[in-house]
């Protein structure tokens, strides 16, 4: 089992499978950004196949494939087939932006992935242009229709709170969620790359209190271990949950490494320092090597981080890195 020295069990991992995106949200990337990694240094699908399977002895459960814009990846489902079927992995997830989903919804499905992340910041259409720098939203809507009418296990709509974001934006896709079962998640940003930083801050903790009231909401708990803490419905159908890294922290309770496409292993999403996986793999090593490594990577790397972060009693009072 992996853990860390504070015991904190690392059995989850967002895996990227591209850094490569259809649109530039402002708070994600720069508008004309071009420095994406060469095709050559990706991870291929053995490749990553081989590492899991590794980490997945060691105790991985659930693998979230991410990006970039995962669906930008080409056969995507036939590495979450493989993934699905590595021993010990029991779920597997998909966060993607939606402008590509009701092409890939039907094959994803069959391929194993059950739940889904939809990131979705309005139900405007002009706002929606303003955030992603793309009109977006009706390939996106479009696309969680199919989802929803292929049968995923569940829906979440990830919609990240910019400093411009209305009460009537957050209710209106409150009770767009209501109406279609899916689960929302309220977003802080992150202070990550410049991007991040210039993106605008808008503290959740009363928008939380004012939908508590507004819908009658109350405290629930979801289980998975994630950082979103959540208010439910009194009959329990509707969900909504609060990521609040900067209001909030939530080191203590953090389950999750993630895997870059280059191969690069990141302890932390506050901080720069990685491993390199990618030399290894491609150096012939053997499987009790990459075993060797994980361990070191998350044994020495994460506890520096979470001293740190205890010491500051918030991480969030650093100075993110770029
Ligand atoms: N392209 C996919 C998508 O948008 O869902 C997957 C990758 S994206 C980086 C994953 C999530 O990170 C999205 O929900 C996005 O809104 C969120 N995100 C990106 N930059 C962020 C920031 N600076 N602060 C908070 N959330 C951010
Ligand atoms: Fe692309 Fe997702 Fe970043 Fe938006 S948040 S630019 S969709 S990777």
């Amino acid at each position: 089992m992996l853990e860390d020295s504070f015991g904190r069990r690392v059995d989850y991992l967002r895996l990227s499978v591209t850094d490569r995106c259809d649109l530039r949200c402002s708070y994600c990337m720069p508008e004309g950004f071009k420095g994406y990694e060469e095709s050559e240094n990706w991870l291929s699908f053995d490749e990553i196949e081989r590492l899991l399977s590794v980490f997945a002895r060691l105790g991985l459960k659930r693998i979230r494939l991410t990006g970039g814009e995962p669906l930008l990846r080409k056969n995507l489902p036939d590495l979450a087939r493989q993934l699905a079927a590595l021993p010990g992995i029991d779920d597997l997830s998909l966060s993607t932006n939606g402008t590509q989903l009701a092409k890939h919804a039907a094959s994803l499905h069959k391929a194993g992935v059950t739940r889904l992340n939809v990131s979705l910041d309005s139900l405007d259409r002009a706002r929606v242009r303003a955030i992603c720098r793309r009109d977006a939203l009706p390939q996106v809507l479009d696309g969680l229709e199919v989802a929803r009418s292929e049968g995923f296990r569940l829906i979440k709509i990830n919609m990240v709170a910019l400093a411009g974001t209305t009460d009537e934006d957050i209710t209106s896709m409150v009770t767009y969620c209501m109406e279609r079962g899916f689960v929302l998640r309220l977003i802080e940003t992150m202070p990550v790359g410049a991007t991040g930083r210039d993106a605008g801050f808008l503290d959740l903790r009363p928008v939380r209190e004012r939908l508590r009231e507004r819908f009658g909401l109350v405290d629930g708990v979801i289980p998975g271990g994630g950082p979103a803490r959540y208010l439910v419905s009194s009959d329990g159908g509707f969900q909504i949950g609060f990521i609040t890294p900067i209001s909030q922290h939530f080191c203590e309770t953090c389950n999750r490494v993630r895997l870059g496409v280059d191969g690069m292993l990141h302890m932390c999403l506050g901080q720069n320092d990685c491993v390199d996986f990618r030399t290894p793999l491609r150096a012939d090593c053997s499987d009790a090597e990459l075993e060797d490594k994980l361990r070191a990577a998350l044994h020495a790397i994460r506890t520096t981080y979470y001293s740190t972060a205890m010491n500051l009693t918030c991480i969030s009072r650093q100075p993110f890195q770029t």
